[in-house]
This record gives structure tokens, sequence and C-alpha cells, in this order.
């Protein structure tokens, strides 16, 4: 019984002790065959590395996104053949899914909304999803195990879907401005007298026809994004004179909920060199949710304040909150809290994942506090140093003034 020697006996079953030895080989042979041949059917790659990061394990799949026979992997470096980039960065080791699995004890899971890329060892980049784990052998990290698929296809069907998106929202765009252009023109009596029933009515369809372009705007906004088609055009700006136009904005709605609105504006804050437009979409997301989610009577605090490095946006609200549970998806696509879509059925959860989106590719942060039922505090920080440009060919922040029109 040579297992025995270093297992407790009672730990294995009787009929492990009760075989002979040619048995047991016989069965580890059988079992190994049958592991081999789970793992060659697989089809995501899997590979297995061990504490010091050799890979100790790779089936057929991985090799094959790879393009390295699995036996020339194994005794490897994990890193050495396995250079992931996020978008077009390298990945330094250091922050790898594996090292951040490894070092937290945690499963990292690699969507495909976090364009990751494998480039293998013919030189190719290939988009990857993953799923990465520590390896624990009785409580104790002994190495780690990835589980990798080449995302291509998905990733086409996906861009697809964000062409099919942008183009219609971009046709859609010219026939509701042009319903609102005419509805204005019927309220203001350019093609005679309205009535008072009339003008009721008319309001009603220009409400309902704004918001339907807001939505079209961030469809197309988001598509953009998405696409990686948007443009960042830096220039050197006053940020109070862009947070007083998106608070014009805003002015009928503070007004009807009899809103306080209090601001400070740093006196030692520089102008930053930043992209007007989307920062138009920062501020006006940010003060509109403040007012939208925060009951008549209500306070909002608007601050703008330079520390060391950074600019910092501050916008407080004495409103719902967020609830705790729903926290962490609040900057994720289509997202809306639940104590929120009871009470207010014409958002998109849109805002927040384009105003995080601008900010990833600008260089900025996005982050936030709340207590239900008392209030939340967004905060914006952008480099003193400014955005960082992007080249693109479309723009981002699609409102014009007709379109911003309080009526
Ligand atoms: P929308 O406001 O159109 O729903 P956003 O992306 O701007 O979309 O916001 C997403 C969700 O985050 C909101 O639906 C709401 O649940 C929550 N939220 C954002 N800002 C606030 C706020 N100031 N107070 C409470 N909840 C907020």
């Amino acid at each position: 019984m040579v297992l025995m020697a270093e297992n407790d006996n009672n730990n294995l079953s009787t009929d492990i002790r009760d075989s002979s030895y040619e048995d047991l080989i016989l069965r580890i042979h059988q079992e190994k065959e049958q592991l081999g041949a789970i793992l060659s059917s697989m089809s995501e790659g899997l590979v297995v590395t061990d504490i010091n990061r050799r890979i100790i394990l790779i089936n057929q799949a991985a090799g094959i996104l790879l393009r390295l026979a699995p036996d020339e992997a194994v005794g490897r470096n994990f890193g050495e053949v396995f250079q992931l980039y996020r978008k077009d960065q390298l990945i330094k080791r250091e922050d790898s899914p594996l090292e951040r699995a490894i070092e937290n004890k945690n499963i990292i899971s690699i969507s495909l909304l976090e364009h990751f890329y494998l480039k293998n060892q013919n030189g190719r980049t290939l988009p990857v999803a993953m799923q990465v784990a520590p390896l624990l052998l009785n409580g104790e990290v002994t190495g780690g195990i990835i589980l990798l698929r080449d995302i291509t296809r998905e990733q086409e069907v996906d861009q697809a879907k964000s062409e099919f998106v942008s183009l219609a929202s971009h046709q859609l765009r010219t026939p509701l401005s042009s319903i609102s252009w005419f509805i204005e023109m019927i309220l203001d009596g350019d093609v005679g007298p309205v009535n008072k029933r009339q003008q009721e009515y008319l309001d009603v369809l220009y409400q309902s026809n704004q918001r339907l372009i807001e939505l079209v705007n961030d469809l197309l906004d988001v598509s953009r994004i998405d696409l990686g088609t948007f443009i960042i055009d830096p220039k050197l700006t006053d940020l109070p004179t862009i947070a007083e136009e998106a608070l014009v904005d805003l002015t009928s709605k503070i007004k009807i909920k009899n809103i306080t609105v209090n601001k400070k504006y740093s006196e030692s804050l520089p102008k930053v060199s930043v992209d007007p437009r989307l920062t138009h979409v920062i501020f006006s997301n940010l003060l509109s949710n403040a007012v939208k989610y925060t009951p008549e009577g209500g306070t909002v605090n608007l601050s703008i304040e330079p520390t060391d490095q950074e600019v910092v946006i501050t916008v407080t609200d004495t409103g719902y909150g967020i609830p705790l549970a729903d926290q962490p998806k609040i900057f994720t696509k289509l997202f809306r809290a639940d104590n929120i879509k009871e009470r207010d059925l014409e958002g998109t959860g849109l805002g927040l994942y384009i105003i995080k989106s601008i900010l990833n590719h600008a260089g900025g942060r996005v982050w936030f506090d709340s207590l239900p039922d008392h209030g939340s505090t967004f905060r914006v920080a952008i480099p003193l140093a400014g955005m960082t440009q992007k080249e693109g060919t479309k723009i981002l922040g699609f409102t014009n003034n007709s379109e911003r029109k309080n009526r």
C-alpha cells in the first residue's frame, strides 16, 4: 500500500485499501487517461500554474489559442508565453489577472467589456474572455487556474450591434428634432392662435418628444463610446462656466421642485485643458441626477476645487440615495436602482455609464458615497494636467440649444 504511507488510513476509501498494487497502478493510469481526454475535448483553454507561475498543465484548446504545443509550454513561466493587452496597452505582470487572483485569493472574471487581448506566439492578437482562480490546497494557494476562450465572434456581434444602434439613433435624430421645431412654432403662435386646451396637449407632446430626443442622444453617445469612435479634444476651459451652462438647462426643473442650489467655485481654480463638450455632459448628468433624485424642497451643493494633482467636482444632494445592494452596479450600462425605478419612469440608466467611460478614456475618475433616504455625493476628478486627447471621427454630447430649451 504505497499511497498509504503518506496518508491518513481513514481518508482512503475501503476499495482502495483492499486493492492490489497492480490494480491501483491500472486505475491511476485509467484516471490519468480519462483526465487527459476531458482536458483535450474541452472547447475552452485551460492553463494551470504552480505558485512560481510556472505552467504545470495546459490543454489542447489553450495550446491552439497560444499557438504553442502543450509539451513546449509546460515548465515555462506563464508571463513569458501569455502576453495580455488591455486595448493596446500591455498589462504588466504584477497587474495581470493571475497575480490578482493569487494575491487576493479571489476569482477574477474578464468579460468582453474589459477588452482583453492575448498576443500569441505567432504575434497575432485575439480578443479573449477569461476566468482566473487561485489553486487552493488545504486552504493554501499553490498556483492558479486560467480558463480562457477566443471571443472574436462575440466581439463582431457586439460591434455590429453598436453600429446598428449608432445608425438607427442617428437616423431618428433628424425627424425628432423637426417634430420639436414644428411644435415650438405652433406654440409660439406662428401659424395662428392656439387655445388653452391645444396648448396643454402640445406641451405634453413637446415634453414626450424631448424625452425621446434625450434617449436617442444617449444611445448615440453610448454607441460611439462602445465603438471607440468618439473624439476627446481638450482646450483650456473655465470649468465654472460649463457648470453654469448645465445649471441653466435645469432652471425650470430646479424651480418646479423648489430645490436650493449652493455653489462653491474655488478662487484658486485654474483653467484646465478639458474637452468642453464632454465636460458639459459630465456636469449635466451629475446635476440633473441630483435634481431628479431629490424630493421637493431639497438641496443640491456643487463645488469645484483643485487638489495637488487634480480638480475635484463634487455634487451632493439630500435625495433618495442609492440602496447598498445596488451601489456596485451603479456605473453599469442601463442600470437603474430599485428605489428610483419605482418613482421615476423616465431615466435611461446611461448617464453614469457615459461619464465613467469618458473619464476612463480622458484620464479622470468618478466615485460616490450614498446613504439611502439621506442623499448622495458624486465626485469627479480630472487631472490638473488636463484630459488625454483622443483621435476619433465622432463627437459626444449631442445637444443643441433648441433641444435643451426649457418650455
Ligand atoms: P438615469 O438617471 O437616466 O436613470 P444614470 O446612469 O444617470 O441614469 O443613473 C443610473 C442610476 O443611478 C439612476 O437610475 C439612479 O438609480 C442612480 N443615481 C444616480 N444618481 C443618483 C443620485 N444623485 N441619487 C440617487 N440615485 C442616483
